[in-house]
């Protein structure tokens, strides 16, 4: 593979991949910090990961200002969502969330033997959280919010929200997914729920660096949550972020001229897809993630070979969406790529 793509360099010029705006990656690279941190280790791979990972843990505590024995660092935020799952789904419980949603945790609540019941957005494809409460049972155990949500990208207010789980009965854990808060406006300061986790809630919360750290490929993310939940989720723990994955993290947490500019370039960017999706008059839900999703009128699945044949990989299905599209913010040129693509298909299709 590296041989061939060595050969491609060199006699191929000028040809390029697919735009790769389908998996919500970080188009705008990751910290050379954490690159020199990974060179810096590389020579120490034959060793264990142990004091990397404590590094990792004692970094990510001071961030959430909670103690060490709040996080659960995990190889991306996806074990995360899957331990939880595992731990509290049981024959005959249930665990609340909407749909479109996030669907990994809900499929191994269902492997795992647990139901799901689902609940619809609003009409500004928000968290309806009254519908939310109103879905809860005497089964329920959980309930799983992604803020922003994945794939619609729209956030709810945080004064809601947190009276919302403040509200919860005790034996109801809320899980909130907060992949890509980061790029919501006003960021973690304005709507994290972390602090609910230091007032003692029965709250699990993710985070990842495969977002707007840009390390997807690199895998870690981490739990924070009460040590009692923390030793309830243990029981499913399979394996931590590896030593490179470590060191890269607590690289990316210091390099905050990266993070600044990942957000700036996040938030301007897609603001230019959302001026111009208001010129072509698309309906869109409003994008507080690194991704947009917008109403083309066209079956998904007829959508995305349109795109692909112009070399543009573009979203999956979202049931029960299936005439709407999400697409990931890449580069500045890269999207203007995709919007004069993208408005050239809506007038072929007379949308
Ligand atoms: N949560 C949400 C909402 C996501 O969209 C994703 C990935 O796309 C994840 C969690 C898991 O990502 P990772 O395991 O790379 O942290």
């Amino acid at each position: 593979q590296v041989a061939f793509s060595q050969h491609e360099v060199d006699t191929d010029e000028g040809s390029q991949g697919p735009i790769r705006i389908s998996g919500n990656e970080n188009a705008f690279g990751y910290s050379q910090m954490a690159m020199m941190a990974i060179m810096q280790e590389l020579p120490d791979i034959n060793r264990y990961q142990w004091e990397e990972t404590m590094a990792l843990i004692e970094a990510v505590a001071m961030k959430e200002m909670v103690p060490t024995e709040y996080v659960v660092p995990t190889a991306g935020s996806g074990p995360v969502l899957q331990m939880a799952a595992m731990a509290y789904a049981a024959p005959g419980k249930n665990v609340v969330t909407v749909e479109p949603g996030y669907t990994q945790l809900v499929r191994t609540f269902n492997n795992f033997g647990g139901e799901t019941k689902i609940v619809p957005l609003n009409d500004k494809l928000e968290y309806d959280l009254d519908a939310v409460k109103a879905a809860i049972d005497e089964d329920t155990v959980m309930v799983y919010l992604c803020n922003p949500n994945n794939p619609t990208g729209t956030v709810v207010n945080p004064d809601a929200l947190k009276t919302f789980i403040r509200e919860l009965p005790d034996d109801i854990v809320a899980f909130v997914d907060e992949a890509y808060l980061e790029l919501a406006d006003g960021g973690l300061d304005k709507h994290s729920m972390i602090s609910l986790v230091r007032e003692g809630e029965n709250i699990i919360l993710a985070r990842t660096f495969s977002k707007v750290y840009g390390m997807a490929g690199l895998r870690v993310g981490y739990g924070i949550m009460k040590p009692d939940t923390k030793k309830l989720l243990g029981k499913y723990q399979m394996g931590g972020p590896n030593k490179l994955g470590c060191v890269a993290a607590v690289a990316s947490l210091q390099d905050t001229a990266f993070f600044e500019t990942s957000v700036t370039n996040y938030r301007s960017v897609r603001k230019m897809v959302t001026d111009k999706l208001d010129e072509l008059g698309i309906e869109y839900a409003y994008p507080q993630g690194s991704f947009v999703f917008m109403k083309t009128g066209i079956p998904i699945k007829e959508f995305q070979g349109m795109m692909e044949e112009r070399n543009i990989m573009v979203g999956r299905p979202f049931p029960p969406m299936l005439d709407w599209c999400r697409v990931s913010i890449g580069t500045e040129e890269e999207m203007s790529t995709f919007l004069t693509v993208f408005e050239d298909i809506m007038k072929t299709q007379g949308k």
